[in-house]
């Protein structure tokens, strides 16, 4: 990296998001082009991996294309898969099915901390070369004429040969990029959901390590498409969590809560027994799949990872494709350069192999607007039929404008604290929450009118949907002239929900700076 003018840096790539996609992205570039290139990374967070959040079962198979088999094999991953389970829930009592679909097969595949292996992966990257910056924020991307040329970072300008975005989900950066070119957007409009999880320590047991759960139906309406999940991480660790999509109907949708409904289900309770929350967060999901994703690249800039929209929703897998897309801009960029690319780089366009799991389930989350029944029906014959059927493309819902007025659904009625589950202020501080005094609040209502016909017509969602209670309702009795919702922005998780799911759009979201934000730790 070069200083061209005081506050005016130049590198070769510029990649913005420490995640699996850009660290997977540097590994590559580093290696393959031997110092040739500078490679600068920007992470947000105060640590690399301190807002990664994942499930998380790993198909580990493009690490062997990434890393040396002494790097692989150093790698912290944790124990593998030994049995896999996929329950039915009904209020009160479970149904195991007596198989497990294609997709959710886990046996032998192993679990992670993806904090822990992001750690590992920045360590590599450095170690070959890599400038990686932790607490820097990409603010906005610089142009030039209608080329990504770098991004303005806290004030001073990054200039870039290639920006690399591996922001994640739901980037401000690749949202700036797709809206001055919308024609990088994917034919059907992007939808997510959100995952609320937690790790817990529980009392060891050493013959449940490796075992893996998944449900599906209560506390879920067969309206709601979303699952839950619990993996025996380590003999006395469970990561468990519930994921539901955005597109819900419901005005009164609150995930926080749904998974506190979903812990108390006689199946989980089982599993949990005994246990003791140690940390908290919550995190968005891209879910479109094959026609929802973008174009990997346009002048100047790529777009790899979650960013791109690249993940599985069937099997709930994107860090493999995060790796792979990493890889194969990394080998794109090589190749612009004229520099000679790893003897294992695969073709142009066929760079991502697991992007055909996504083609044979290309209609697969759309079709389950049509409810849980119809969606599973579907989802097993585009399994079947390679994805010749459905055929075409069915359009995803618009997951913002799709509220029905709340009288319609009132919101359920909220559980009692327990043992297991103290409620969300306590979830919060296992968050390890920093926002650094004085700091400007990241999130505003410039515009407040929309906020008193919404909370008319659907009772303020916000106040319900973000998984962090940032949004309260002002008092009863507040003057007149006060802003109608109140903003903690000090609780914020950082999953940007709130900026996808407001009907009105009101809430304005800058990215955070400073490293302010949760530490995840575990996740
Ligand atoms: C609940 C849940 C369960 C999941 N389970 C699994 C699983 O079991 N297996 C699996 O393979 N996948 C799973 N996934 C999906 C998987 O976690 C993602 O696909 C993967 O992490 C995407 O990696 P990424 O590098 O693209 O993005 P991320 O991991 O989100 O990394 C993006 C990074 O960019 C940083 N960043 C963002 N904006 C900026 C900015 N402006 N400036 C600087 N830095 C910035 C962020 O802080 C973050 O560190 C799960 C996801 C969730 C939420
Ligand atoms: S911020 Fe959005 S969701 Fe919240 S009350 Fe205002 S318009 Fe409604
Ligand atoms: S304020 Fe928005 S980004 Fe922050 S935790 Fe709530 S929904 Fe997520």
């Amino acid at each position: 990296m070069s200083a061209a003018a005081a506050d005016r840096l130049e590198t070769d790539v510029l990649i913005v998001g420490g995640g699996f996609a850009g660290l997977a992205c540097a590994i590559r570039l580093a290696r393959a082009s031997e110092g040739k290139l500078s490679v600068l990374l920007l992470e947000k967070a105060s640590r690399i991996g301190g807002h990664l959040l994942s499930g998380a079962v790993l198909r580990p198979r493009a690490l062997d294309r990434l890393l040396t088999p002494e790097e692989r094999g150093a790698l912290p991953l944790g124990p593998v898969v030994v049995a896999d389970h996929f329950h039915a829930l009904l209020p009160g009592f479970s149904l195991r099915l007596p198989f497990v679909p294609p997709k959710m097969r886990m046996k032998g595949l192993p679990m992670l901390d993806v904090g822990a292996v992001a750690r590992a992966l920045a360590e590599i990257a450095a170690g070959l070369g890599v400038e990686i910056v932790t607490s820097q924020t990409a603010d906005t991307l610089l142009w030039d004429g209608d080329r990504v040329a770098g991004v303005a970072s806290d004030g001073d300008e990054i200039g870039a040969a290639c920006t690399v975005l591996a922001e994640g989900p739901a980037g401000l950066l690749a949202a700036e990029l797709l809206k001055r070119n919308p024609a990088l957007r994917g034919p059907n409009l992007q939808t997510y959901a959100v995952g609320v999880k937690e790790v817990l320590e529980v009392p060891a047991d050493p013959d449940k390590t490796g075992r893996v759960l998944h449900t599906f139906g209560w506390p879920l309406p067969w309206s709601l498409y979303g699952g839950g999940f619990l993996y025996r991480t380590a003999p006395d660790r469970i990561a468990l969590g519930l994921a539901v999509a955005l597109d819900s109907t419901d005005p009164g949708f609150d995930p926080h809560e749904l998974f506190r409904r979903w812990k108390t289900h006689p199946l989980i309770r089982r599993e949990t027994a005994g246990g003791k929350p140690v940390a908290y967060g919550a995190r968005l999901i891209p879910e479109g799949g094959w026609f929802s994703r973008t174009a990997p690249a346009a002048p100047g800039v790529r777009i790899v990872g979650d960013a791109a929209g690249l993940v599985d929703a069937m099997e709930l897998k994107g860090l493999h494709l995060a790796i792979e897309s990493g890889i194969d801009a990394a080998d794109g960029i090589l190749r612009d350069r004229g520099l000679p690319v790893p003897a294992n780089a695969l073709p142009p366009g066929d760079g991502i192999p697991s992007l055909d799991g996504l083609r044979r389930t290309k209609n697969y989350r759309a079709a389950f607007r049509g409810g849980l029944p119809v969606g599973m029906g579907m989802a097993g014959l585009a399994w079947i039929t390679r994805g010749l059927l459905p055929p075409g493309r069915i359009a995803q819902r618009d997951e913002r404008h799709c509220l029905r007025p709340a009288k319609a659904a009132p919101p359920a009625p909220r559980p009692e604290s327990g043992p297991l589950d103290l409620g969300i202020d306590s979830d919060l501080y296992l968050a390890n929450l920093s926002y650094r005094d004085g700091t400007p609040s990241h999130i505003s209502i410039p515009d407040p009118s929309p906020c008193r016909d919404c909370i008319a017509r659907y009772g303020a969602p916000c106040t319900r949907f973000c998984p962090a209670a940032v949004y309260e309702r002002a008092p009863d009795g507040a003057p007149a002239d006060a802003p109608p919702i109140r903003i903690r922005h000090e609780n914020c998780l950082q999953c940007r929900t709130c900026t996808l799911k407001c009907p009105s759009d009101a809430i304005r979201w800058t990215t955070p700076v400073h490293g302010n934000g949760p530490d995840f730790r575990g996740l």
